[in-house]
């Protein structure tokens, strides 16, 4: 029986409990958005202040030696190897997601002579798919041709005129999560190669890369990850391709010697080859700080809380009779969803207004998707108590059909 006492006792047993002192959060508020904007942990901001104050402002130039700023996009793809479940020296921290599924992409396209299709789910994150498209446009049908299809038919779709598998493993409206494991070993069965887009697992689900014989992964830094609005994202190669990994991006960060500065590209060995421009600094310190909350964290016990989180988040659903007029579009098993709960309602939109009003933090997914991300380094049993008990006030009352609850904005 969730109710109160379960929640609270749930909290006092709750090995992360203590975790959430780690965040800068506002008093009374709950926060279940983490999935698209992790908040500030407090560390985060003594970083950044020290990477202003100190390395830019008395240390300068020097800082990219002294402070190792040159290295950050390899020491943070470092540090997120046991997250990811990726050994050293096969991840680097760089760009946007969608830059880096632009590298990937073509790397993984030229490893496959004689094959250009790319295969994806049709409901995938739209920039995914807008990346492949522009691939097209670029290489023509011969070089680069996009493939969608439902998720149900991804399996049946993996023939050997395939060239590359790319999906998103949890996806972005339902959170229904893909078993990676066995998508790779069917793909490669086929002699296709596979990207995974981990931008809603990292940080928030146990992912094995190496061990599921992965060959390209790109991710978020910005979402369970915290590092902060539009941080640096990652890519991560498996190390039997970087050999021979070649990617069109070819600046000078990526060269095997920058600061020779020689007139014809040579790709530096291993992971680095995907880097392309200066590192925006002020942004990895930023993610750095935040993944020192990673250190020492056993993925397995995240997961554990994240799926208890989201189980107590629908037994207390299912004790308002009003609430059933929402419609859980995620998978009721948890081995089959990632981190997040998305329900359906015709005015999910204005529902998360008025959620906000009242102090809960959820966001909205077109058409018509509340989604609610539940992330255990921060949030607790009795948080997820209030808030539906808040939603179930919402909805009884009507109170979300008021004019100031229907404005839409630029950013959902
Ligand atoms: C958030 C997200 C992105 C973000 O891409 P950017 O280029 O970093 O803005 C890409 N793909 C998926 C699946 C996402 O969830």
């Amino acid at each position: 029986m969730t109710d109160i006492s379960f929640c609270r006792d749930a909290d006092r047993q709750d090995p992360l409990a203590s975790l959430r002192e780690q965040f800068e959060l506002p008093n009374g508020l709950i926060y279940l958005d983490g999935n698209s904007l992790g908040p500030l942990p407090r560390a985060v901001k003594a970083a950044v202040s020290h990477c202003v104050e100190q390395e830019w402002g008395q240390d300068l130039i020097r800082s990219w030696n002294q402070h190792d700023w040159i290295g950050l996009p390899q020491s943070i793809g470092h540090k997120l190897g046991p997250v990811l479940g990726a050994a050293p020296h096969q991840v680097v921290c760089c760009d946007s997601v969608s830059v880096n599924l632009f590298k990937v992409l073509c790397a993984a396209l030229a490893l496959q002579p004689g094959r250009s299709k790319v295969l994806t789910q049709i409901d995938n994150f739209p920039t995914d798919i807008y990346m492949v498209e522009g691939l097209q446009q670029l290489m023509g049908e011969s070089g680069c041709e996009l493939v969608t299809v439902d998720a149900s038919d991804i399996e049946s779709a993996l023939t050997d005129d395939i060239a590359v598998l790319m999906l998103t493993h949890v996806n972005f409206r339902s959170g229904a999560m893909h078993d990676m494991q066995r998508l790779t070993e069917a793909a490669h069965a086929a002699g296709i190669l596979v990207i995974w887009d981990l931008s809603h697992s990292a940080g928030a689900v146990p992912l094995s890369l190496d061990i599921w014989q992965v060959d390209f992964a790109v991710g978020c830094g910005y979402k369970y990850l915290n590092g902060g609005p539009g941080a640096p994202a990652f890519i991560y190669a498996a190390e039997r391709h970087h050999a021979a990994i070649q990617q069109p991006l070819s600046g000078w960060m990526g060269h095997i010697a920058p600061f020779a500065f020689s007139p014809e590209y040579r790709p530096a060995a291993g992971i680095s080859r995907f880097l392309t421009g200066t590192p925006n600094i002020l942004s990895m310190r930023a993610l750095d700080s935040a993944l020192d909350l990673f250190d020492g964290l056993s993925m397995q016990t995240l997961r554990d809380k994240s799926v208890a989180l989201a189980q107590a988040f629908l037994d207390c659903w299912r004790r308002y009779p009003v609430l059933s007029e929402l419609t859980l579009v995620s998978p009721e098993d948890p081995a089959l969803r990632g981190s997040q709960l998305a329900f359906s309602h015709p005015h999910a939109y204005a529902l998360v207004q008025a959620w906000i009003a009242d102090g809960v933090i959820a966001d909205f997914r077109a058409p018509d998707i509340l989604r609610v991300g539940f992330t255990p380094l921060y949030l607790g049993y009795e948080d997820i108590f209030n808030a539906v008990q808040k939603l179930a006030d919402i909805m009884a009352s009507k109170r979300y059909l008021e004019e100031r609850f229907q404005q839409r904005q630029l950013v959902t």
